[in-house]
């Protein structure tokens, strides 16, 4: 499914030309840019299919330069280069690997003796290109011009060595960092030392030097940021900040909520930060909603995931020490959970968003590729790169082309840049006694103890002493699990809520009740994995959406998680307000002006 502007006047020719190729020098090529991609043909030599043609979809574009041989002879020539990652033919299976393989594509402007005339031509190429890839509208009518471009932007990239199975530094260094600098992103980036680390740094940050904080790791180093930046006096602007995520923690539910958005498959691992870094690349924004949660100590904190109590915190917490694991580590913790299921005994109220007050059965049409097809889209620092580290990297990718083309050939003119810019059967089911001390006794986080958050008022919600409001709904039952979640995925390969949108100012409340089986909670969890579940139409499990949530446990232990962040155990609530953050999705429903 294509998604956002790539629907608009995609067969519309914006440019044309015919150009040589590089390195080999003998061939020719004529070139239609769309609004959706590069069409390549190749002309001379002539192929033996004659209607043999390259697509280069602009969605697996990083971006696109002009380069100017360095070469005596070649000095009338100038060259552009168009950097994709698009998948490998043959599919691995999913996150065992990479999917995705750098390809340039690099072409020869020589149409004429005066390098001033080419470079103007491949300038425009680039320029067009690059109004793609960042949502600029442009037509066949429109004069292509440098000043089309909004400025190069600025991103701040926070990275936790710790976060997943501890690559994220390598990450960075063999994907991320070529690839924006490839889209000529600039950056600075920050390794976090230790827990809670983001979270002061962003308070003292001079937010207006940077276009967007970008997090390297898991769910839980984003959590840190937005809280981080709601405890700063000036939270109101703060908080529009454009926040980012490329997946590189065990955690990676709101990547796998905006690889879903940007139109691309299910991925995990490799893949999925691939297709998250493409998106950064892209740029665009959407608004996101946060929920202020507030905890028994009366400490608030804004989620923008979700809140979890029973067998998914369990599951998180509990397999905390198969970090080592990457994401497999959520399977193992389930599959463990899952011979052992346990109840837990609570008071669940909730401010419907619906009117009736009932509980809304949903079913899903999932389409062959697995996108929806029915529903509407909607301190000191290391600091390990320099702030405009643009021209180094663009030698950095010289060189890697280079590299190749060296392979290829054995010659190739030098660039430089241009000057321009489990199942199981049983059904019986077993009550496992809660722990009478479970794993960690202690909260590893209460958010917001002893610190100030601001926020706009929890308008929908009474302090947790009080009785909930009249016209909320409460029922008081034995609980396998309750999951309060706003986004589409709670983990990159668990689709829980298809339907959910980053700006909707809603709250998706599930819940599933004791008595169900074994088997069907395996069958569940399985079919969340492609979002099919609720065609399972389990009495035992019921979605309601919500505007504002409370929860009081009434089994005296257990595990509470927010944003997958162990929170104090006890009662607990929260409400939704609406776009209060910007989200980097790269599809850019909203227009970035800012950069
Ligand atoms: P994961 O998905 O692997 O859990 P997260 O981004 O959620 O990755 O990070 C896990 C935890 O690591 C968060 O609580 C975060 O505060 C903490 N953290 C951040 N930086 C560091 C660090 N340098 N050393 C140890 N823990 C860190
Ligand atoms: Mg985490």
């Amino acid at each position: 499914m294509e998604v956002g502007r790539y629907l608009v006047g995609t067969a519309e020719t914006l440019l044309h030309g015919e150009f040589g190729g590089h390195p080999s020098k003998g061939q020719r090529y004529a070139l239609s840019l769309t609004h959706a991609a590069l069409h390549i043909q190749r002309l001379v030599p002539k192929p033996e299919d004659a209607d043999q043609r390259t697509v280069v979809a602009l969605r697996e574009v990083a971006g696109c330069h002009a380069l100017r041989s360095r070469t005596p002879t070649e000095a009338h020539v100038a060259y552009f280069s168009v950097y994709a990652y698009p998948q490998k033919k043959r599919k691995v299976t999913v996150g065992s690997g990479r999917t995705r393989q750098r390809a340039v594509r690099t072409f020869r402007v020589d149409g004429s003796a005066d390098y001033t005339r080419n470079q103007t031509v491949a300038e425009r190429w680039v320029v067009a290109i690059k109004c793609l890839l960042l949502g600029v509208p442009i037509g066949s009518e429109t004069e292509i011009d440098p000043g089309l471009l909004p400025r190069p932007r600025r991103l701040l990239l926070l990275v936790n060595p710790q976060g997943g199975r501890g690559l994220a530094l390598q990450h960075c260094h063999a994907h991320i960092l070529p690839m924006i600098s490839e889209a000529d992103i600039s950056y600075n980036l920050i390794q976090t030392e230790r827990q809670n680390h983001a979270r002061e740094l962003v308070q003292g940050l001079s937010l207006d030097e940077w276009d967007g904080i970008i997090i390297v790791s898991g769910d839980g180093l984003l959590y840190e940021v937005i809280n981080g930046l709601m405890e700063r006096p000036d939270w109101e602007e703060a908080i529009k900040t454009p926040v980012g995520i490329l997946p590189c923690g065990s955690g990676n539910a709101l990547a796998g909520a905006v690889n879903f958005s940007g139109g691309f498959g299910q991925a995990l691992a490799l893949e999925l930060l691939l297709n998250c870094t493409l998106l950064l690349c892209h740029g665009g924004m959407e608004p996101m909603d946060l929920v202020s949660v507030t905890t028994c100590s009366g400490a608030r904190s804004f989620s923008f995931l979700s809140v979890a109590w029973g067998f998914i915190s369990d599951v998180d917490i509990e397999s905390e020490k198969y970090r080592h694991m990457g994401s497999a580590r959520f399977t193992l913790g389930t599959a463990v959970r899952l011979a052992s299921l346990r109840t837990y005994r609570g008071r669940l109220s909730y401010l419907p968003a619906a009117d009736g007050h009932r509980p809304v059965s949903r079913s899903i049409t999932l389409a062959a590729n697995g996108s929806l097809a029915n529903l509407q889209r909607h301190a000191p620092l290391h600091r390990t790169v320099s702030d405009m580290a643009l021209c180094e990297e663009r030698d950095v990718v010289t060189k890697r082309n280079s590299a190749a083309s060296v392979t290829d050939t054995g010659e190739l003119p030098s660039f430089e840049a241009s000057p321009s810019p489990a199942a199981l059967d049983s059904d019986s089911f077993t009550f496992d006694p809660v722990p009478s001390a479970p794993p960690s006794a202690a909260p590893a986080m209460a958010p917001g103890t002893a610190r100030h958050m601001w926020g706009p008022p929890d308008d929908l919600l009474v302090p947790l002493d009080k009785p909930v409001p009249g016209d909320w709904v409460t029922l008081e039952a034995d609980f396998v699990l309750v999951l309060a979640i706003y986004q589409s995925h709670l983990g990159a390969d668990l689709f829980v809520a298809p339907f959910a949108s980053f700006g909707e100012g809603l709250i998706h409340l599930f819940f599933v009740k004791a008595g169900i089986s074994r088997a069907a909670m395996v069958r569940l969890f399985l079919a969340m994995e492609r979002g099919s579940h609720f065609e399972l139409e389990y009495p035992h499990f019921t979605h309601v959406p919500v505007r504002a949530f409370r929860l009081e446990p009434l089994t005296s232990k257990g595990i509470l998680t927010v944003d997958g962040e162990r929170v104090e155990y006890g009662p607990i609530q929260g409400q939704v307000h609406r776009r209060l953050c910007n989200l980097i999705t790269g599809t850019p429903r909203v227009k970035v002006s800012t950069f």
